[in-house]
C-alpha cells in the first residue's frame, strides 16, 4: 500500500507520520466493538448456561411461539393484532379502532409509554434482556445456528472450525430460510393471515409490490441479524437509550459489587492480620467472554448493557468452583451497591402510576360509552351560508358518518332545534351504510333568519340508526346580521353565488 507523508502534529517525531497510522493511539477501547484502529470488533461471546440463561431460554421460546402464533389466531372472528395501516383500521384483541378513534388510540399509546417508564423504573432493561425481539431471535435462534456451523454447540466463543466457503453459504441460506419465514410473520401482523396466505400460494407478478416488501424485508433482516447484530442495540435503537436516561439509583440493574470484588485479582482473597490481600474478583475474565455487547461490567453501569444476565451466569459459575460466595455480578440497584438506605418507593413510582390510572380510566370511559356509529358535523368548502328563494338561511354541511359495527344500518337525521329548522339530505332522507364504512353525507341544514342572533343559530340535530340508537350533534349555524328580506336587492349584488347554488340545491331536492 502506497503511503504519502503529512504534516507533523505538535509532538510528533521528526521522523513524521504517514497516511494510515494514528495520531493518537487510544488507551483503551472507545467502543467494545470497535478495534483501536476504528475496524469493527467481532464478538463471539461465550455462553454462560447459568440458571437465567435457562429461565431466558424458555421466555425466549414462548415468545418465539407466541409472536408466530398470535396472527393465525381469532378473536370474534378477527385477528388478535392486524395493523392495517393503509385503512388506518388498528384492531387489537378483537376491537378495530377507526380512523375516528383518535383520541382512544392517543390514550391507549400515552397508557404504553407510562407503562414503559413504570416497568423500566423498577425492572431497569427487562425488556432488552427478556423481551425484545432482537435478544429473543438474535440469542436463541441465531447464535444457535451460528454454533452449529462454527462447531461450538453448548459453549460459544471464537469458531472451531472456519467459517468460510460453503459453510459460510449454508449458513446464509439457512439465515435467508429463517428470515423469509420471520418476514413473512412480521407481515401477517400488517396485511392478516388470510391476505398473506393469498399472496404466498399466488405468482408474484400478481402481487409485486407486497412481493417487493417482504423481499426487502427480508434481506433486510438477514443483514441485521447476520452482520449488523449487537449494533442496532448499541447504535440504532432508540428505545435502548431511552431505558437507560429512565433508570434511577434505586432501579433493578445488573451490577459488579465493586467493594466486594476490588482490588481484583487473580487466585483466592487471603486474609492475613484481618485484612484481605485482594478483592473476591479472581479477574478471570469470564464475565468480559459471555458479553453479548462486548463490555466489562466490572466497569459501572453502561449504556451498551442489555441487562442479559449471562455474565451473572458466567460469574456464578467461577464463585461455584472457587467455593466463594456467589452474587459478585448479580441483580440489585446503585443505592444498595454503594450501601446507601434504599426504598423501592420514590416520587416516580407515585406519579407514572397515577398519570397510568388517569389514561386507562379515560380510555375506559370513552371506549364503554362508544356507540355503534360515530357522527360528526362538518362545514364544507365554499360559502358559509345561502339564502334560498324562500328566505331560509342554508349552511350546506357535510355529515361524517362511520357505522362502526360489522352489519349494515341505516340512519335518519332530524333538527331537534330550533323547531323551525329543518335538515334536508340532498341525496336520500335515509343513510345507509355497510358494515365498517365511514361515509361523508352532503346535508343542508336551513333556518329562517328570526332564530340567527348576530348571524349565528344554534342547533341541535339527532341520527338515529335502525337500531334505536342515537347521537345529538350541537352545531351552530352561520348566516346574515341583517334581515335578507329587507335588503334583497344588496343581497342579489353581495350573494349572487350562493343564491344560486341554493337555488340549484332546492331543485335538486325537488
Ligand atoms: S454486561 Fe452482563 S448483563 Fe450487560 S450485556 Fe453484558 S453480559 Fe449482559
Ligand atoms: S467472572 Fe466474576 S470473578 Fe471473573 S472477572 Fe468477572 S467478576 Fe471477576
Amino acid at each position: 500500500m502506497s503511503t504519502s507523508k503529512v504534516a507533523r502534529p505538535p509532538g510528533a517525531t521528526s521522523e513524521g507520520l504517514h497516511v494510515g497510522e494514528s495520531l493518537l493511539k487510544p488507551e483503551e477501547h472507545v467502543l467494545a466493538t470497535l478495534e483501536a484502529d476504528g475496524s469493527r470488533r467481532w464478538l463471539f461471546p461465550r455462553l454462560a448456561q447459568g440458571d437465567f440463561w435457562s429461565a431466558r431460554r424458555s421466555v425466549a421460546y414462548a415468545l418465539i411461539a407466541f409472536f408466530t402464533i398470535l396472527p393465525h389466531l381469532r378473536f370474534y372472528g378477527k385477528p388478535p393484532v392486524l395493523l392495517d395501516i393503509p385503512t388506518r383500521r388498528f384492531t387489537i384483541m378483537g376491537y378495530t379502532f377507526l380512523p375516528t378513534d383518535t383520541l382512544l388510540l392517543a390514550l391507549l399509546m400515552v397508557s404504553g409509554f407510562v407503562s414503559i417508564f413504570l416497568v423500566t423504573a423498577l425492572f431497569g432493561r427487562v425488556w432488552c434482556g427478556w423481551g425484545c425481539p432482537q435478544t429473543v431471535y438474535m440469542e436463541f435462534l441465531f447464535r444457535p445456528i451460528d454454533r452449529l456451523f462454527e462447531g461450538t454447540v453448548g459453549k460459544g466463543g471464537q469458531p472451531a472450525k472456519r467459517l468460510s466457503g460453503w459453510r459460510w453459504w449454508a449458513r446464509a441460506a439457512v439465515y435467508l430460510a429463517v428470515c423469509a419465514f420471520l418476514t413473512h410473520t412480521f407481515l401477517a401482523y400488517f396485511v392478516g393471515t388470510d391476505r398473506l396466505g393469498q399472496w404466498v400460494t399466488q405468482s408474484p407478478w400478481e402481487h409485486p409490490i407486497p412481493f417487493l416488501i417482504m423481499a426487502v424485508s427480508t434481506i433486510l433482516l438477514v443483514f441485521n441479524f447476520i452482520y449488523f447484530r449487537e449494533q442496532t442495540c448499541l447504535i440504532a435503537c432508540p428505545y435502548g437509550r431511552f431505558q437507560s436516561v429512565m433508570l434511577d439509583r434505586r432501579s433493578l440493574i445488573v451490577t459488579y459489587d465493586h467493594h466486594r470484588g476490588e482490588p481484583r485479582g487473580h487466585g483466592k482473597p487471603v486474609v492475613t492480620q484481618g485484612e484481605r490481600t485482594k478483592g473476591d474478583c479472581v479477574d478471570c475474565n469470564k464475565c468480559v467472554q459471555v458479553c453479548p455487547t462486548g463490555i466489562d461490567i466490572r466497569n459501572g453501569l453502561q449504556m451498551e448493557c442489555i441487562h442479559c444476565a449471562q455474565c451473572i451466569d458466567a460469574c456464578h459459575d467461577v464463585m461455584v468452583k472457587l467455593h466463594m460466595p456467589t452474587g459478585l455480578i448479580r441483580y440489585s440497584n446503585q443505592d444498595s451497591m454503594e450501601h446507601k438506605p434504599s426504598s423501592v418507593w420514590r416520587p416516580r413510582l407515585i406519579i407514572y402510576p397515577v398519570v397510568l390510572l388517569i389514561t386507562l380510566s379515560a380510555f375506559m370511559v370513552i371506549f364503554l360509552t362508544k356507540k355503534d356509529f360515530d357522527a360528526k358535523l362538518l362545514r364544507n368548502l365554499g360559502g358559509t351560508f345561502s339564502v334560498s328563494p324562500s328566505g331560509l338561511i342554508d349552511n350546506s354541511l357535510k355529515l361524517s358518518l362511520t357505522n362502526r359495527t360489522e352489519n349494515p344500518h341505516a340512519y335518519t337525521l332530524s333538527v331537534l332545534s330550533p323547531a323551525s329548522a329543518e335538515v334536508r339530505a340532498i341525496e336520500t332522507p335515509e343513510v345507509k351504510l355497510a358494515g365498517g364504512e365511514h361515509s361523508f353525507v352532503p346535508i343542508l341544514v336551513s333556518a329562517p333568519f328570526k332564530n340567527f342572533d348576530n348571524g349565528r343559530c344554534p342547533v341541535q340535530l339527532k341520527i338515529v340508526n335502525d337500531s334505536g340508537q342515537e347521537r345529538i350533534i350541537d352545531y351552530i349555524l352561520l348566516g346574515p346580521y341583517q334581515d335578507p328580506s329587507e335588503r334583497s336587492n344588496d343581497l342579489q349584488t353581495d350573494l349572487p353565488e350562493s343564491a344560486e347554488t341554493s337555488t340549484t340545491i332546492q331543485a335538486s331536492q325537488s
